[in-house]
């Protein structure tokens, strides 16, 4: 492979990903993915990392290659291909500009509005809406493991205009609770987020016992909807702001940082402007950049999304178009 000299870069790589290799910058990308079949190659070995295996029958080795990246099955006969089962399943959309849109999700700082993929990639907006939402929900599988340590826990509120109405909760903007792992002496963690449709007890209290560990410190406001945390085998510490009003990034530097990010990235990137159906998928992206900041390699990001890709079950074109159910995406194994 071109422009892969360095063999500790090599060394490295062999001990992340087996052996599989990735590009580090966009010259990479673009001399390693020229068409499908390159495409194909690599998805080809990040399904099937010791060769294909048939889906139907489980029988190891090399298939029938057929026009359309039709793969057949030598003992059974069962024709597949390397998306079938997979978040791209049905696609029309070329290889080349899927891989393309991964690289400009996991590469850009901020990564890119199905609008600006629109007109980078050269599809129409369907189809780069398409893209992203499947690639969000392919996002996901990786934000399993459940944060520990010291954690802040609160609510902010994202879109909408509030012309003087009400504040704080109960107003009509959308409700995201966040939570953010807190380091000693100081720094973040990982982070989880989800949309939730008020802020009672019934709402936060699932969400914490989803996505924090057991026995982590966690830290709230005085708000009532986090009331019997303790119950659920964490260490509740409470933050009761006083009524002068204590400013928020003082009590809860983390959520306040995150909160304040994800605003700027949805006014910035997405021009402000989102459906709340899909409010969840926009979340998960943000998460799984927040929680990848820190990678020195972009390039294995991208891999990363790719390969969490070849492993998410297909969804709906409803499901594309009106938001995905994401309460289902916790109870699948
Ligand atoms: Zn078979």
């Amino acid at each position: 492979m071109t422009g892969m000299t360095s063999s500790t870069k090599t060394d490295k790589r062999d001990n992340l990903i087996n052996r599989i290799d990735f590009p580090d910058t966009l010259r990479e990308f673009v001399q390693e993915f020229p068409d499908e079949a390159a495409c194909a190659t690599y998805l080809e070995k990040l399904r099937w990392p010791s060769g294909f295996c048939c889906p139907a029958c489980q029988t190891s080795g090399e298939p029938w290659r057929q026009t359309r990246g039709r793969l057949v099955c030598t003992t059974c006969r069962h024709q597949t291909s390397v998306t079938t089962g997979t978040i791209m399943e049905k696609t029309r959309t070329p290889l080349t500009s899927w891989f393309e849109a991964a690289w400009h999700l996991t590469t850009a700082k901020n990564g890119f509005s199905a609008k600006t993929l629109e007109r980078t990639v050269g599809t129409s907006y369907r189809t780069a809406w398409t893209m992203l939402q499947r690639y969000r929900v392919s996002m996901v599988r990786s934000e399993r493991g459940q944060l520990s340590g010291a954690i802040e826990v609160d609510e902010t509120l994202v879109g909408g205009v509030v012309h003087g109405g009400k504040r704080g909760r109960g107003t009509s903007k959308s409700i995201v609770v966040i939570a953010v792992e807190v380091k000693e002496p100081k720094g973040f963690g990982r982070i989880r987020m989800r949309h939730i449709p008020d802020s009672s007890g019934t709402n936060l209290q699932p969400f914490i016992c989803d996505v924090v560990a057991k026995g982590a410190k966690v830290r709230t406001d005085g708000w009532t909807g986090y009331n019997g945390l303790s119950k659920y085998g964490y260490l509740h510490e409470r933050t009761v702001l006083s009524p002068s009003g204590d400013p928020a990034h003082v009590a809860m530097p983390g959520v306040h940082r995150v909160a304040s990010l994800l605003k700027r990235w949805i006014l910035g990137t997405h021009q402000g402007s989102f459906i709340p159906a899909h409010l969840q998928s926009y979340v998960e992206e943000f998460t799984f950049r927040f929680n990848r900041r820190t990678s020195n390699s972009r390039g294995l990001v991208f891999h990363r999304l790719l390969e969490q890709a070849m492993i998410t079950s297909p969804i709906t074109e409803a499901e594309v178009t009106f938001g995905y159910d994401w309460s289902k995406k916790g109870k699948r194994s």
